[in-house]
């Protein structure tokens, strides 16, 4: 496995705990869930306060991660969208590949 790969599984796990999260969430009505920073980093652990509305338009994009703005890695990923809490980026080329092999809502 490449390291960008493994990079690029890293973010999926994140993903797959902010989809359990958002299910919890979701019991709270529309109100911001903390969520998990979906970054390539393994040791990070930074919360992210999101309107369940906002991280499901994300996920509408199987290439699409939410992370906390400067958490995002040049080259592997674009920023489509900046907010003061956060960033939407959007993954590319082989790291954008994996994420929509892994993707949670094929
Ligand atoms: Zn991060």
């Amino acid at each position: 496995m490449s390291a960008g790969e493994r990079r690029a599984l890293n973010e999926n796990v994140f993903r797959e705990l902010n989809e359990r999260l958002e299910q919890l969430g979701e019991e709270y009505g529309d109100d911001a869930v903390e969520f998990l920073c979906e970054c390539a980093d393994p040791a990070c652990s930074a919360a992210l306060s999101i309107p369940v509305s906002v991280y499901e338009a994300v996920r509408d994009h199987p290439r699409r991660f939410l992370i906390v703005p400067g958490h995002q890695g040049e080259g592997v990923e674009r920023v489509v969208e900046e907010h003061p809490d956060y960033l939407v980026v959007e993954k590319l080329g082989e790291a954008g590949e994996v994420a929509e092999d892994t993707d949670p809502r094929p």
